[in-house]
């Protein structure tokens, strides 16, 4: 008789969190201020308020290590979530490695990625404050759509701006915010002062997210109301993404196993935050030996070459100072088609957290990624998102790292988002016209040496 394999580790919907987990209350140091951009003083909740409804201000400061969340989004939650965990049987079998590998599947949300666990918690808290309208920045569309599907359940108005070079490689995330009922334009885009100002300079610019949000961000200051909405990098976005991790805990329990490295890819750090947190809440306290290391690409790699140094989160500099990992606001990263990575900053926690050694930075190029992404599919059946390629691809490397040490591993990574919108970029892979770039050095240092100077 066949032996079943547990392959799934699924918990009922009443496991969904009850609350999202803060880690900074559990941290051994604060972290650095966020800056006012002209005064250069710390800035208040008051600061932020033409921008965000303050109940996300004050997530975005809180030191509670619990947030309840609320019920109506534990409700919607409850389309997609708790998320499966799958064992990679297949994957470990192909591989012939002695490791075992799990991912945290995020794709399987309507939006088909991570990003609707925010979207939902911001529109919900928006919809709460009077908010009528919501504007915002999309990279390769995945959190444009999160966005406007989120939206549409609250009855609010959605303006995406899309960088421009993923508003042409990818029609059909457009069509699918319109769907949902938001409106898209390619970004930079006539529509604003930040946009007409580096149309001016650059007419043929690919665009880039620091641009995007400058476009984003001028539209809500400038219309009580409109507010803003970010995807990813701000405290209280990381928060929303904890049930990852919570889950992911007692999913890894409920399969008698416990990870020896954690693995997620990083653009503003969202989803490896989500799923590392909880477990960096335990490593604190002794009930975990994991290694987190954080995945981003060869060609924008602002945690392993960034600085960690004050800089503004957009182009146009906007929006406040954080201290993070960066490239330099002015810097533009090569058009690879992992979309969701091509951003000059990190989050200031994910960076904070590398600061105090609590998690590591590799990088991957863009062939390898895609490699990667090919071997999981055929293994596993899922096409993952060319992000979330790069935790693929370092999962990879962890598992044949095991087998020539002849040792055993136990491997957890995010596997944040489907390819289905991306298969354009599949396919210009398997045709060979996808290349890897280099570490683009000269232009890195020029938009370094335009860091601000914070004393
Ligand atoms: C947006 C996105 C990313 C990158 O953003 P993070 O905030 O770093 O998570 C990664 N994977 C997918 C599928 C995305 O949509």
């Amino acid at each position: 008789m066949l032996r079943m394999e547990t392959i799934q580790y699924n918990l009922p919907q009443d496991r969904i969190p009850r609350v999202w987990y803060n880690i900074l209350p559990d941290l051994p140091s604060p972290m650095a201020p966020t800056l006012h951009p002209g005064t250069c003083k710390p800035i208040g909740p008051d600061d932020l308020a033409p921008l965000f409804p303050m109940s996300l201000i004050l997530q975005e400061v809180s030191n509670e290590r619990e947030i309840e969340i609320p019920g109506e989004v534990r409700q919607i939650y409850a389309q997609w979530r708790p998320s499966p965990l799958f064992r990679a049987r297949r994957l470990e079998k192909a591989l012939d490695t002695p490791a075992h590998i799990y991912y945290k599947y995020e794709g399987v949300s309507p939006a088909g990625s991570h990003k609707l666990n925010t979207a939902v918690a911001q529109a919900y808290y928006n919809k709460m404050e009077g908010t009528k309208h919501l504007s915002t920045e999309t990279g390769a569309g995945q959190w444009g759509s999160s966005l406007a599907m989120a939206c549409s359940y609250f009855g609010l108005d959605c303006k995406v701006y899309m960088v421009r070079v993923s508003y042409d490689q990818k029609p059909y995330r457009r069509a699918l915010m319109e769907a949902f009922g938001a409106s898209v334009t390619a970004s930079p885009s006539m529509e604003t002062e930040s946009g007409r100002a580096i149309l001016a300079e650059h007419p043929d610019s690919n665009g880039s997210l620091g641009m995007a949000i400058s476009e984003a961000v001028e539209v809500a200051a400038k219309d009580p109301n409109t507010k803003y909405a970010l995807g990813s990098v701000l405290n209280h976005v990381l928060l929303h993404q904890t049930v990852i991790g919570q889950e992911a805990i007692e999913q890894m329990a409920l399969a008698g196993d416990d990870p020896d490295v954690i693995i997620g890819c990083t653009g503003g750090g969202s989803n490896f935050a989500g799923l590392v947190m909880p477990y960096i809440g335990r490593k604190l306290k002794g009930q975990s030996h994991a290694r987190m290391v954080a995945v981003e690409p060869a060609a924008c790699p602002s945690l392993t070459k960034g600085h960690f140094a004050y800089d503004f989160g957009d182009t146009a500099h906007l929006t406040p100072l954080v201290k993070m990992h960066t490239l330099g606001s002015t810097f533009v990263p090569p058009g690879i088609h992992a979309g969701g990575l091509r951003y000059h900053g990190m989050a200031p926690l994910v960076s904070h957290v590398l600061d105090l050694g609590l998690a590591e930075a590799v990088t991957v190029q863009q062939l390898d990624a895609f490699a990667a992404g090919i071997q999981f599919a055929r293994s596993e059946g899922i096409v993952p998102a060319p992000e979330a390629n790069h935790a693929v691809a370092e999962a990879i490397n962890q598992a044949l790292e095991a087998k020539a040490e002849g040792k055993s591993r136990t491997i957890l990574f995010n596997l944040s988002g489907h390819g289905h919108f991306d298969m354009q970029s599949y396919i210009d892979y398997q045709a060979g016209k996808l290349q890897n770039y280099d570490y683009p050095a000269e232009e890195i240092a020029m938009a370094l040496a335009g860091l601000p100077s914070i004393s």
